[in-house]
């Protein structure tokens, strides 16, 4: 079966039961080994990591590798279109005896996509 060790930096420092390895006095917190065993995890990115702590871990220590590799120099831009609707809404107002219910006209904004195709 294919396996993967954790690619967390600090992964066998972790200190977990199902992370003692040896016998006797020769014990050691090993890294784990992630069994690759569905199509699922071989897509993932959980192939390589045994949990979220261990795959910041990662990316923390090699962040300016890792956007090395598709640097971003310009921002991109989606266009939409914003839509403004007015509606009927309700609050409540104290009148000093009690909460009395009132209309009034809500704006609601809405983000729209457009097909830039
Ligand atoms: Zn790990």
């Amino acid at each position: 079966m294919n396996f993967n060790w954790c690619h967390g930096p600090s992964c066998h420092t972790n200190e977990t039961q199902s992370r003692v390895r040896g016998s006797g006095d020769n014990k050691v917190l090993r890294t784990i080994k992630i069994k690759i065993d569905t199509e699922y995890l071989r897509e993932s990115v959980f192939s390589h990591f045994c949990n979220q702590r261990c795959l910041m871990d990662f990316i923390s220590l090699h962040k300016d590798r890792i956007v090395a590799l598709a640097p971003r120099r310009e921002a991109l831009e989606t266009p939409i279109k914003v839509q403004k609707e007015k509606y009927e809404s309700y609050r409540y107002r104290w009148n000093g005896n009690e909460n009395t219910r009132e209309p009034y006209m809500a704006t609601r904004t809405t983000i729209k996509s457009v097909d830039n195709t």
